[in-house]
Formats: structure tokens, C-alpha cells, sequence
């Protein structure tokens, strides 16, 4: 075992994190507000993100993409998500949620229309499968999808959908077999912008990641064809639980680096800030919340890197490792988060320091792409069914 990073990745680390610290993380605060400059903002992010390499990391070369394995995306998605997370949440609900099943179940058209955009960062994507009776338990969507000829007629409403103000695409789950269960009944359509009956709500006033937009969806008699069907038919359930298995090691990311972005402002801080005539990192009080920091931001590091081995393997144990990564690294988050601020005394609850920003980021990594309790009920799921009686 090695776990030393090789010359590849390496160099993917040190390109990301100049890129990221020169072009990404001097408008981060810029984005927070939320308005409509951040949106121009966080569009610009995404194209040079393309520009980078990065919107196609985990994409075929065939539609511009460099087909890396899951840990070089992860290393480089640490660094965007250190930068800003709000743009790595945004970029990843795009070439990720919206653009990975496209490329597992797409047809050749299908990935001829949408990939190349995506990779470019001129599409933007994005994945609706929550509703409003429907989050943790998404079986229970109600979102419809009715044959009429040789089209579908999809009606429903999603909500909490990132990206939606502002995709050019929307992968949206809906029954088209009720009575055949998620399993069979669920199909994925590929949903453009200017679909007729397709629109989205304002945009949510939310606590953090204020930079990645998000709103409702509203389908109402939405009319597509077949070519807007992903991959097979009534098979949208299950497209959309694989596609979450690498949704969990993203959000495990993004929460790895907003942890890693508080540990530095922390230890920066520490090092400035003088009590009682002398730095605060002298204070056995303050250093022992670094040394924590340090010690959960590597353990969630090396989740995250197990998970996404395990997943480039096509390893059984993928599923619930990813769950383990994501559940650990999102709790980690909020917890350094809190000491950070709490590192920043007073100073740490105005927007002028980034650990402000930084600490309302964090909690979304415990309840996107599956909550801290859905994770623990398939991680506890996993180990009883290996080793309960
Ligand atoms: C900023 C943001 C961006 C998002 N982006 C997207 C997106 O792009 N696409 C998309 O489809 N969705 C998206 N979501 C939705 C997100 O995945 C859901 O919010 C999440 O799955 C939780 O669903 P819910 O909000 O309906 O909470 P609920 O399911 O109502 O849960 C409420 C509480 O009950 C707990 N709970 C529920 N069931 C159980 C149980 N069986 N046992 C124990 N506790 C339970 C939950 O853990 C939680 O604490 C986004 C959400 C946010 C906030």
C-alpha cells in the first residue's frame, strides 16, 4: 500500500490549486451575495472551469473530455471546493448529477447533444429528482410521465433543484408505471429549458452556498419525445441511485474542502490575533482545535479517496463506502467550521472574514445528496445484512 500521491496526480493537485487560489477564490465573497452578478460570476467560473479540464475530468475523450479515474477528480475538486464551494456545487450538479448518467445511460445522440457543452462549460445541467413530498424518501415522487401518442406528457413539480435558474438542461425522474414500482416505473427524461410547460420558480433565499442557485421546477403538460428518454425505460430509479453513489463522494469533497479552506483561515488567525500579550496559538485551548482540525480534515480525506477507489473498481463495497465518506467529511465540515469561527472570536460572525461564509457552507453537506440519517440507515443497513444474525 501507497499512499504517497503519484507524479499525475501530484501535478492535478499543484495545477488546481494555483489555478484556483489566482482565478476562483478572490470573487468567492463576490458570489455569497447571490444576485445577478454572482450568477455571471459562477457562469464565467464554470467556462473556465471547462477551460481547465476540470468539467471533463471524469468524461470521454470522444465529446472532450480526458476520462481520469474518480481520486484525480477528487483531488481537483478539493481545490475548487477550498476556493468556493458554491462553484464546485454548481459545476459538479453539472458535469456530475446531470452529465455522469448521461454519460452511463445516454444514447450516442444524446451524448452528442449535451456532453461537449458540458465539458466546455457553455451547457449548463442539472438533476431534479427531489419534490416536495419527496426528499430522503424519493420513492415517493409524483412527478408523471403519460404516453400520448409518440410523446410524453410530463407533470409534476421538483424543488431544491441546484442549477435550475440557470441550466440549459434537466434530468427529470418521473413515474411513467406507478404500479410497477421505482425499481421498473421510473424513467429519466433529458428536459431543455425551452420545453413548453417547463419552468422554474425564484430562486431560494438560502443560508449558504448563496453562489449556486436554486429553485423549483414546474412541469405542466411538458411535452418531450423519445429522444428525451435516458437509457432505458423505467429505469430512472435506479440511473438516479447510481448516479448518487458518486453524488456522495462529491458532496464528501466539497465538505473536505470548505473544512480545509476554516483549518487555514484558523491557523492564519491563530497566528495573527494576540491575547493577553500573545498570539493565540500559544493557548493550548486554541492549538488542540487545529490539531483536531488536521486530524478530521485527513481522515476525511482518506474516506474520500477509499470511496472513490472503490467506485473506479466497480467494488461492491463502493455504495456504502461512499456513504461512509460522505457522512463522516460532511460532519467533520460542521464541526471545524464551528471551531473555526470559534478560533475567530468575534470577528468570525461578520462577513468581512471568509470563516463567516465558510461556517453556513458547511451545513449542506449534511443534508444534500442524502442526509447524515439516510446515511446511517444504509451504512447500519450494510453492516447487518454482512454480519447481523
Ligand atoms: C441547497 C440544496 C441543493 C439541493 N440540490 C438538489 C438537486 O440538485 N437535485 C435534487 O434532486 N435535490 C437536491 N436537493 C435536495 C436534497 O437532496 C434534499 O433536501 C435531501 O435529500 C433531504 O430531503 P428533504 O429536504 O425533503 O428532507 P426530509 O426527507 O423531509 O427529511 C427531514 C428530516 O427527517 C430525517 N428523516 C427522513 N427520513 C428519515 C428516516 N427514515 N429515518 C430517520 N430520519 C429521517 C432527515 O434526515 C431530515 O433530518 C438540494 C437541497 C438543498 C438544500
Amino acid at each position: 500500500m501507497n499512499y504517497e500521491l503519484n507524479d499525475i496526480q501530484k501535478s492535478i493537485n499543484e495545477n488546481f490549486k494555483k489555478f484556483c487560489e489566482n482565478e476562483i477564490k478572490p470573487n468567492a465573497s463576490i458570489l455569497d451575495a447571490g444576485d445577478e452578478k454572482a450568477v455571471e460570476l459562477l457562469k464565467n467560473n464554470i467556462k473556465k472551469l471547462g477551460k481547465l479540464g476540470y468539467m471533463g475530468m471524469m468524461h470521454e475523450e470522444t465529446f472532450g473530455g480526458t476520462d481520469q479515474d474518480l481520486i484525480n477528480f477528487a483531488i481537483a475538486g478539493e481545490e475548487v471546493s477550498k476556493a468556493c464551494a458554491a462553484t464546485f456545487l454548481s459545476a459538479g450538479a453539472s458535469c456530475g448529477l446531470c452529465g455522469m448518467p448521461i454519460r452511463l445511460f445516454g444514447n450516442d445522440k444524446q451524448k452528442e447533444k449535451y456532453l461537449p457543452g458540458i465539458i466546455s462549460g457553455d451547457v449548463i445541467g442539472s438533476f431534479g429528482l427531489t419534490e416536495p413530498q419527496a426528499g430522503s424518501d424519493a420513492t415517493a415522487i409524483a412527478t408523471t410521465a403519460k404516453r400520448k401518442g409518440a410523446k410524453w406528457i410530463l407533470n409534476g413539480t421538483k424543488t431544491f433543484i441546484t442549477n435550475a435558474p440557470i441550466a440549459d438542461v434537466c434530468l427529470i425522474m418521473a413515474y411513467n408505471d406507478k404500479e410497477a414500482g421505482p425499481g421498473a416505473g421510473v424513467t429519466a427524461f433529458l428536459v431543455d429549458k425551452h420545453t413548453p410547460g417547463f419552468s422554474i420558480g425564484k430562486p431560494f433565499d438560502k443560508l449558504g452556498y448563496r453562489g449556486s442557485p436554486t429553485s423549483e421546477i414546474f412541469l405542466e403538460d411538458c411535452e418531450v419525445s423519445d429522444d428525451a428518454v435516458l437509457g432505458e425505460l423505467g429505469k430512472g430509479f435506479i440511473q438516479a441511485m447510481q448516479t448518487l453513489e458518486y453524488g456522495r463522494i462529491g458532496m464528501a469533497t466539497v465538505s473536505l474542502g470548505v473544512a480545509v479552506a476554516c483549518m487555514d483561515e484558523a491557523v492564519k488567525y491563530a497566528s495573527q490575533r494576540k491575547a493577553f500579550g500573545k498570539p493565540i496559538n500559544r493557548y493550548q485551548e486554541i492549538s488542540f482545535k487545529l490539531a483536531d482540525m488536521m486530524i478530521l480534515t485527513d481522515l476525511s480525506r482518506l474516506l474520500i479517496y477509499k470511496a472513490a477507489w472503490a467506485k473506479q473498481m466497480n467494488d461492491p463495497e463502493a455504495a456504502v463506502l461512499a456513504s461512509c465518506a460522505k457522512l463522516f467529511a460532511s460532519e467533520a465540515a460542521t464541526q471545524i467550521a464551528s471551531w473555526a469561527l470559534q478560533v475567530h472570536g468575534g470577528y468570525g460572525y461578520i462577513k468581512e472574514f471568509p470563516v463567516e461564509r465558510l461556517y453556513r457552507d458547511a451545513k449542506l453537506g449534511e443534508i444534500g445528496e442524502g442526509t447524515s440519517e439516510i446515511q446511517r440507515i444504509l451504512i447500519a443497513r450494510d453492516i447487518l445484512q454482512k454480519y447481523g444474525s
